[in-house]
This record gives structure tokens, C-alpha cells and sequence, in this order.
């Protein structure tokens, strides 16, 4: 949905959640993850706080602005999506994928996990983060004779996957430690590791 904003010359801005959830074990709740119960002045069910929480938030903030016969500063997208739980193939990538328009014009977006806070020395804080490590990605492609199950065949791509995934897992890989995770704890400040 776009929400047209006071200012239609700026960038429009994405404010987007997810609607799916993780599974839920009724036996590792303490409470009927499907019955949305309140307890303790909170509200406990599955999908409450990743990311139904926000996504009622969104929901309520909006509808304060337009209530109130207001617009936002810009044009909003706003984007339920569904599948990020499971990498989004069929949620964000499908839409950005075969309707680009939704988000003509958008220039940034923001989401759940934009940081959580700390009480530090009784105030609350926003820490920062820079990176302390990075992953790599790598596509493995091994070719054999194609043949029936019940049949030997020694020139196999599925055993020449599993050696090289082996080869892979016990390579001893050189640490090349970054300026995030060479850098000494100070003393001001709470070490997290006590
Ligand atoms: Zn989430």
C-alpha cells in the first residue's frame, strides 16, 4: 500500500514486516502459543514479538497520522510480507522480483532489528556494531553418469560432493583477525563476557 506524503518530490520511503512465524511447539511453551494470552501485562503468543509486534505498531502509527487528518513527510510503502522466515524466496524476493512498481521511487527502507537497546549506568543505550566477521558463499557443481539407484556406478556426483563438503570442513583455514576483534576491552565500560 502507498500512503501519499506531504513532500511527493522525495524519495518515498519502504516500512515493511513479515506476517509469517516460526513454528511453535505447544510443549516448550509455557503458555498456548496459539491462544494469545496475556500474562504478567504481556502479551504472549507465537509470532508476538518477531514481528507481530511491529507490524501492529506500523499499523498504529499510521492510522494515528491519517486519523488525525495528517500525512507522512513522505510517500510511504507500506509492505506486509510473507516467507521471510524462510529466506524470503516467496515473500520480499517475489514481489521486488514481478511487481517492481510497488516500490517505484523508494529510496529507503526500514524493518524489525534495527538494534536493540541496553541499560547502561541507568540510561538506555543504542550500541553500534561494526563487523566481526564475514561469510562466504561458495556453489559446489559435480558431474557424474547418471544411472539408476540399484546400479554400481563408481563415477558418482553425489560421493564427489560429499569429499569435496569433507575436504572443505577439515581444511585448517588461516584466522585473519579484524580491527573489531583485535580491539582491547576498555575498562569504562561493562565487559559482556563477566
Ligand atoms: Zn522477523
Amino acid at each position: 500500500m502507498r500512503v501519499p506524503g506531504r513532500n511527493r518530490d522525495a524519495g518515498a520511503l519502504v516500512v515493511h514486516g513479515h506476517l509469517d512465524v516460526v513454528p511453535a511447539d505447544p510443549e516448550a511453551w509455557s503458555v498456548d502459543p496459539f491462544a494469545g494470552v496475556i500474562k504478567d501485562g504481556l502479551l504472549w503468543g507465537r509470532g508476538a514479538v518477531d514481528m507481530k509486534n511491529m507490524d501492529a505498531m506500523i499499523l498504529a502509527a499510521l492510522g494515528d497520522i491519517l486519523g488525525a487528518g495528517d500525512a507522512p513527510a513522505r510517500d510511504l510503502v507500506v509492505a506486509f510480507f510473507a516467507d521471510e522466515e524462510a529466506g524470503g524466496v516467496l515473500g520480499s524476493h517475489h514481489l521486488v522480483d514481478t511487481r517492481p512498481g510497488l516500490f517505484a521511487g523508494a529510496t529507503e527502507a526500514i524493518s524489525e532489528v534495527g538494534g536493540y537497546s541496553i541499560t547502561l549506568g541507568g540510561q538506555r543505550a543504542y550500541l553500534l556494531q561494526t563487523g566481526e566477521k564475514a561469510l562466504i558463499w561458495i556453489k559446489l557443481v559435480a558431474r557424474g553418469d547418471a544411472a539408476h539407484g540399484s546400479r554400481l556406478i563408481r563415477n558418482n556426483a553425489v560421493t564427489k560432493l560429499a569429499t569435496a563438503v569433507a575436504a572443505i570442513g577439515s581444511q585448517d583455514w588461516p584466522i585473519r583477525l579484524t580491527g573489531t576483534t583485535t580491539q582491547p576491552a576498555r575498562r569504562d565500560r561493562p565487559d559482556p563476557r563477566r
